[in-house]
C-alpha cells in the first residue's frame, strides 16, 4: 500500500534526493567506495560542500555578508550557541511554542532575556501580534512556524535589534527576504534533509562582540573559518541536503514551492472548515502552511481512536498530533504532493460520511 508521510520531523524527502543518497551509499561519486565511508576531507566531499552551500545561498538570496554552516546539535544546540555568541545584556524572544519556550530557557543562562510577548496563555493558538519590540535589545528572537502549534509568522516583526529565527520547520517553504534578519537556523530534518544536519545562516558583522570565552565548537567563527569542518560533519546528510535543493531548483525555487505549499494548505483547511466533524487548533490568519493542526469537535472527541486507526488503514502516517496539544497534525513540506494531501482529505470525507 502507498505510505502518505505525515511525519513532523524526520520527515518527508523528495523521491529523488532519496534515490540518489542510496545510490550514493552504494558508489559515491564514481569513486568505489561509500558515501558512509568517504573523508569528508575529501575532494569529492568539498565538492559537496561547496555546492550545497551555494545552492542554498542562491536558493534564498542571501546577500554578502552572511556565512552559511552546515552543522551538527539539531536546532536545540542553536538554543544556546546564538545567546553565547550574541548575547552581550539583553535579549528579545517571542513565545510562541514550546520550542521558543526552550529558546528562551537556555538563553536566561547566559544574560537577561525580554518575553516582548506571548499566546502560552491561549495555548499558543494565535501569533501575538500588538506589541512593540523594545529598543536596547541584543537581537530579537522568532519561531517562525510552530511545529507543535501550528502557527506561522507570515510578516517580520519591526525590530531596530538584529532579526533572529528558528525556521526548522518553514526554511525553503517560501520567499524570505534574508536581509531582514541577523541570523537564521533550524534542524533540517523537516523541509531538507535526514536528521543530523543543521543550518545556520549568519550576518557576520554581527560577531566577535561578546565578552565571554566561547567553547572552539559553539563560536561560529571557529566554524566560518573551517567552512563548517571544524570537526567531522553530517557527511551523509548533507549529501542528501544538496540533492533535495537540486530538487528544489529543478521544480522552479521557492516561489514555486510557495505556491504549492497554499495550495495544499488551503485543501486541507478548506476540508476542515466545511467539515460537521472536524475543526481547526489555531487563528485562521495564523494557520501554518506547514503544519496542519485540526482536532474532532467536542461531541465527537471520542473518535479520536476510531479516525487515527481509519487513516492509518488507508496508509497515512504520523498523522496523530504532539502529545502536548492532542488531535491530529498534518505536516506537509515542500516535499509532500498535493496528491498525498488529496488522499488525507478523502479519507477525512469518508470518516465523516460513515459518521
Ligand atoms: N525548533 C523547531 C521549530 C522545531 O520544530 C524543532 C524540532 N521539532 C526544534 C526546534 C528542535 O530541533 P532539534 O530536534 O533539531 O534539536
Amino acid at each position: 500500500m502507498k505510505k502518505h508521510v505525515f511525519n513532523a520531523g524526520p520527515a518527508i524527502l523528495p523521491e529523488v534526493a532519496k534515490e540518489k543518497t542510496i545510490d550514493a551509499i552504494r558508489d559515491f561519486a564514481g569513486t568505489g567506495i561509500s558515501l558512509l565511508e568517504v573523508s569528508h576531507r575529501s575532494k569529492d566531499f568539498q565538492a559537496v560542500m561547496d555546492e550545497s552551500t551555494a545552492l542554498f545561498k542562491e536558493l534564498l538570496g542571501v546577500p554578502e555578508g552572511y556565512a552559511i554552516l552546515w552543522l551538527g546539535g539539531g536546532a536545540s544546540t542553536q538554543f544556546f550557541s546564538v545567546p553565547y555568541n550574541l548575547l552581550r545584556t539583553k535579549a528579545g524572544y517571542l513565545d510562541t511554542d514550546t520550542w521558543s519556550a526552550q529558546a528562551i530557557k537556555e538563553a536566561k543562562l547566559f544574560g537577561e532575556v525580554v518575553v516582548v510577548a506571548s499566546s502560552k496563555e491561549g495555548g499558543y493558538k494565535f501569533i501575538p501580534k500588538d506589541y512593540v519590540v523594545p529598543e536596547g535589545l541584543d537581537y530579537f528572537h522568532i519561531t517562525s512556524n510552530n511545529t507543535i502549534a501550528g502557527t506561522e509568522i507570515f510578516a517580520e516583526p519591526k525590530t531596530s535589534a538584529p532579526l533572529i529565527a528558528d525556521m526548522s520547520s518553514n526554511i525553503l517553504s517560501r520567499p524570505i527576504d534574508v536581509s531582514k534578519y541577523g541570523l537564521i537556523y533550524g534542524g533540517a530534518q523537516k523541509n531538507l534533509a535526514p536528521a543530523g544536519v543543521t543550518f545556520v545562516i549568519v550576518r557576520e558583522d554581527l560577531l566577535g562582540k561578546v565578552e565571554r570565552a566561547i567553547p572552539s565548537m559553539v563560536d561560529y567563527r571557529t566554524h566560518i573559518a573551517k567552512g563548517s569542518l571544524f570537526n567531522t560533519p553530517p557527511v551523509m546528510c548533507i549529501f542528501s541536503a544538496l540533492q533535495a535543493l537540486k530538487w528544489l531548483k529543478e521544480m522552479g525555487g521557492v516561489k514555486e514551492m510557495e505556491k504549492r505549499n497554499i495550495a495544499k494548505a488551503n485543501l486541507i483547511y478548506n476540508t476542515i472548515d466545511n467539515s460537521r466533524l472536524f475543526m481547526g487548533n489555531v487563528a485562521k490568519e495564523d494557520r501554518s502552511r506547514m503544519n496542519a493542526t485540526f482536532s474532532l469537535k467536542k461531541e465527537d472527541k471520542d473518535l479520536e481512536k476510531e479516525f487515527l486507526d481509519f487513516a492509518a488503514a488507508k496508509g497515512m502516517v504520523g498523522v496523530k498530533g504532539h502529545r502536548s496539544v492532542g488531535g491530529f497534525r498534518a505536516s506537509i513540506y515542500n516535499a509532500m504532493p498535493i496528491e498525498s494531501v488529496q488522499a488525507l482529505v478523502d479519507c477525512m470525507k469518508e470518516f465523516e460520511a460513515a459518521h
